[in-house]
């Protein structure tokens, strides 16, 4: 097939995609998706592998290696520079490694959600997965919804954001109606294009272009594509990371006159030595394993229900202070149940299965007609086989009207025009032609609708006026329903003249009604709830509840699940447009947990905003088209996978694939364990600088009269090999017990603080220094060595060996402890269990037997300079780890005390 134009004459347009205002068959669309090929974008190719393992050969802590690798070989040590370009390499393959494993983690995320199309096939409506669209599939497109190919408007208005596209944010006018041709096609007026999203109005278009031959296509821009954008986390470690660069940098430098000057060594031994300290101190392996670590933290999190579009999202997630929260589906189940109605007087309590027929006549007969009529959910197949679709607050009125006998429509045959449920006006009104009389059908919230009510159906099938005593006697069914948690609908009519409805407004059909009675459904908490709320205060993190619903069914439903256990307040929408901005901070700023019903959606982006202009981080839930500012602005944005559109999850920063709140907190919970195990391995691989510079410090200020306690190759040794592992086991350590007992870290809080550099170099270093000194000039006096003997040749040469040799295990002994003690940054090791962290386990064997190889196989040793020292002192390498560990668990227990 030749792409047609599809701006010629829609007839012609129809013809040359074989196709009619029907759609196509089954057989034929199944045909075309062979032949034409599946509706999807070739995923953008990325650098290729040898330009992105090329970058990380080439970043500026590697750019620095390289210079210490020709400084190294200018310096005539040639194993050392040789060693230097392998660490240059072997790190390169590692962070490249991680972070294609990161990016895999990632893309494997789309696969959880596979965006749905409305085409009609045979002539009706069906739910496709969107990549089966094919040219001249007919595509029904709703609010809320995102196009799924390049089609052309067949019927009906669309509002279309189409800023995917073009970049233009303000909303665009899409109609079948035939508009000037324009010239550049993406501003004709009667196209859709895949990847835009349709912000108000439904219509119904033809394909004519999908997969790469769309204008997406065309630019693929794919804007579903995940992001991988440096954290805030990221980018304060690679801060850190630098200033440390400099640092070592700094070191080296002034080791290079001290060595000569002071030590009295060569030039060529003092810049090699500088170099080491350099090549140690760089934390270039410190990035890819954060980037990891979030990386594996989203794909955790996709196995149990939350899609995290942002690598970087997860660690702001841990940092949550506020949660707003929809009601609706979120904190209940969604599954409505007419339990009670009213009609004229009398309640009804439906909440049985014994039917209940009625006249149709009556008023609750009319009642539940009116209530089938407008509607737009279905009852499909029958009995077991039966499949509900559409909203569950109007699935629960089709019910009602099955069980009262009224007869269910199949389809709206008869339905002339509707005006759509709209979150701000909170009513839904149909006009639907029966048999010769024209019937309005309005539902709503009673606030809503009672206003526009003037009559009341009475049971004998007429009507009388509704005086004030009767509006405040319904007023108080529907408090008191309320009160029980019912999400309460008023229900009322009229009969339009046949004539005149057509040109009616919204506002005109929608007044002088009758009233027909009121509906209270009931939508129990979902049984996760009540302890994710338990958490979430234990977490520190407070809860509000923005909902369209009524005041009183929203504070029943908090109270239901303990929201506000310790203060509850509730503001209704009214009173929350009269608010004073100040009054909202002051309320905000309080401890007081609230509600905010019958809210406007304008609501959200108004608390979002005042919440972070406060300084909290706010996780927001939203489902609607209009809660797509509110979700873009809030910290984290949370849309619905199930019930909400697509422009919500498109806004959003993470989806609920259960729509479940329990899911937020376990999401949140997940944050706080990532940026925790980040500081954990950054604690363990900080600790070592200690013991390497401390006996060195002692070498350097003797005026070289105690020789160098550690070989550049050694330390080389130590940072590079044995303790890779045990540092990337330390990103996978289970949760602390008090991880959720805690209070939220502040915005912005330092991920390395004062705190931890105290104990990782101090407490952890300092103890490590100590016994590591101590070994050295232990294994130096028993081999007859007095202060001042020279060690570089003589019969003391092979004493220095094993001395340093002992200075290397020592440190590896003491990394030992250090690791086991950094597991846990409050608790005690007793709560967290020794073995409950496997991989650590396989990193710490590792690391010995690593340290083990370098000590006594011959090539090695050749190469980093060691010697086996004697058994006895050997053995006093064993309580190393526990003396470390021990002196950190007494600090910890220090401050838990605190
Ligand atoms: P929420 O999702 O927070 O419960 P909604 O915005 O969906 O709130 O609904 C707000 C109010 O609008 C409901 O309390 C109800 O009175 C009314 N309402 C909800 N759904 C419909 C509908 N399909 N048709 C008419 N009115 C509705
Ligand atoms: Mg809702």
């Amino acid at each position: 097939m030749t792409a047609p134009d599809p701006e010629e004459a829609l007839d012609r347009l129809l013809r040359d995609l074989r196709s009619s205002r029907r759609g196509l068959s089954d057989r034929e669309a199944a045909r075309r998706l062979v032949s034409v090929g599946p509706n999807v974008l070739a995923a953008r190719r990325g650098p290729g592998w040898p330009k992105e393992l090329g970058r990380q050969l080439v970043h500026p802590l590697a750019l620095l290696l390289w210079l210490a690798a020709v400084f190294a070989q200018l310096a005539g040590t040639t194993p050392l520079a040789v060693a230097i370009v392998a660490v240059i390499w072997v790190n390169a393959l590692f962070a490249f490694v991680q972070e294609r494993h990161a990016e895999r983690a990632v893309e494997a995320l789309t696969a959880y959600l596979p965006p749905q199309a409305r085409v009609l096939r045979e002539g009706h409506p069906r739910s496709v997965d969107a990549t089966e669209v094919v040219p001249g599939d007919v595509v029904l497109v709703a609010e809320g919804e995102r196009v799924p190919a390049d089609a052309r408007l067949l019927s009906g208005v669309v509002e279309m954001d189409v800023s995917a596209l073009t970049g233009e944010s303000l909303p665009v006018l899409r109609s079948a109606l035939p508009g000037p041709t324009s010239d550049p096609l993406l501003q004709a007026t009667d196209l859709l294009f895949s990847g835009t999203v349709c912000t108000g109005g439904e219509c119904t278009a033809v394909v004519h272009a999908t997969g790469m031959s769309t204008e997406l296509g065309r630019i693929a821009a794919l804007s579903q594509r995940v992001e991988i954008e440096p954290s805030p986390l990221e980018l304060q470690v690679s801060h850190v990371a630098r200033l440390i660069a400099v640092v070592a940098v700094g070191t080296g430098l002034a080791f290079v006159p001290l060595g000569t000057l002071g030590a009295g060594l060569s030039l060529a031994d003092t810049m090699s030595f500088a170099i080491g300290l350099l090549v140690a101190n760089v934390p270039e392996g410190l990035l890819p394993t954060i980037t990891l670590a979030l990386a594996v933290g989203v794909r955790l999190l996709a196995g149990q229900g939350a899609l995290v579009k942002r690598i970087s999202a997860v660690e702001t997630l841990g940092s949550t202070q506020v949660i707003c929260t929809d009601k609706t589906g979120t904190l209940t189940m969604n599954r409505m149940r007419v339990v009670s109605v009213w009609a004229d007087g009398h309640t009804l309590d439906v909440d049985d299965e014994t039917g209940h027929e009625v006249a149709p006549s009556s008023a609750l007969g009319q009642l539940a007609i009116a209530g089938a009529a407008c509607n737009n959910a279905a009852l499909e197949g029958e009995g077991e086989g039966e499949v509900e679709v559409g909203d569950p607050t109007e699935l629960a009125l089709l019910h009602l009207a099955g069980r009262l006998g009224v007869p269910v429509p199949d389809d709206h045959d008869g339905r002339l025009a509707q005006f759509h449920f709209d979150p701000a006006l909170r009513r839904m009104t149909t006009v639907d032609r029966d048999r010769d009389r024209v019937l309005a059908s309005t539902k709503g919230a009673p606030e809503d609708v009672l206003p526009r009510c003037h009559r009341i159906a009475t049971e004998d099938g007429g009507a009388r006026p509704l005086d004030t005593a009767g509006r405040a006697g319904i007023e108080r069914v529907v408090g008191a329903w309320a009160d029980r948690g019912l999400r309460v609908l008023a229900i009322a009519g009229r009969p339009l003249a046949p004539a005149s409805w057509s040109s009616m407004t919204r506002e005109e059909v929608e007044q002088d009604l009758t009233l027909l009675g009121i509906v209270g459904m009931a939508d129990p908490p979902r049984s996760e709830v009540s302890a994710a709320v338990a958490r979430c205060h234990s977490a520190g993190i407070r809860l509000l509840m923005v909902t369209g619903d009524h005041a009183r069914t929203a504070r029943r439903i908090a109270e239901q699940v303990g929201i506000g256990r310790d203060g509850l307040t509730v503001v209704n929408g009214p009173e929350l447009d009269a608010m004073p901005e100040s009054r909202l901070d002051a309320l905000l700023a309080g401890t007081d947990e609230l509600v905010f019903a019958r809210s406007s959606p304008e609501a959200k982006m108004r608390i979002a905003h005042a919440l972070q202009d406060q300084g909290q981080v706010v996780a927001m839930t939203g489902d609607g088209v209009n809660d797509a500012p509110a979700l873009r602005r809030a910290d984290i944005g949370v849309a619905m996978g199930r019930s909400g559109t697509d422009v919500a999850r498109e806004a959003a920063t993470m989806v609920l694939t259960d729509d479940n709140f329990a899911t937020i907190v376990t999401a949140v919970r997940a944050g706080r364990q990532v940026y925790d195990n980040v500081r954990k391995f950054i604690v363990y691989i900080f600790a070592h600088a200690t013991p390497e510079v401390v006996p060195f410090l002692l070498y350097a200020l003797s005026g070289g009269q105690v020789p160098l306690p550690l070989t550049v190759m050694q330390i080389l040794a130590i940072d590079l090999g044995t303790e890779t592992l045990p540092a990337l086991a330390l990103g996978r350590e289970p949760p602390e017990p008090d991880l959720m007992d805690r209070p939220p870290r502040q915005r912005g809080a330092r991920v390395i603080d004062r705190a931890m550099l105290v104990r990782s170099w101090g407490v952890l270093g300092g103890v490590s220094a100590v016994l590591v000194t101590a070994l050295f000039l232990a294994t130096l006096l028993a081999g007859g060595w007095t202060l001042g003997d020279p060690v570089e040749s003589g019969p003391l040469h092979e004493v220095w060996r094993q001395a340093t040799t002992m200075t290397f295990l020592a440190i590896v002994s003491c990394q030992v402890g250090t690791a086991v003690a950094a597991r846990t940054e409050r608790a005690s090791l007793r709560q967290v269990g020794l073995t409950s962290n496997r991989l650590l386990l396989w990193g710490i064997a590792f690391e010995i037997l690593f340290a083990a190889a370098v000590v006594t196989v011959p090539v090695l040793q050749d190469l980093f300079g060691t010697s086996p020292p004697e058994r006895w002192l050997l053995l006093c390498l064993l309580p190393l780890p526990f003396v470390v560990w021990g002196a950190d668990e007494l600090w910890r227990w220090r401050r838990r005390r605190r």
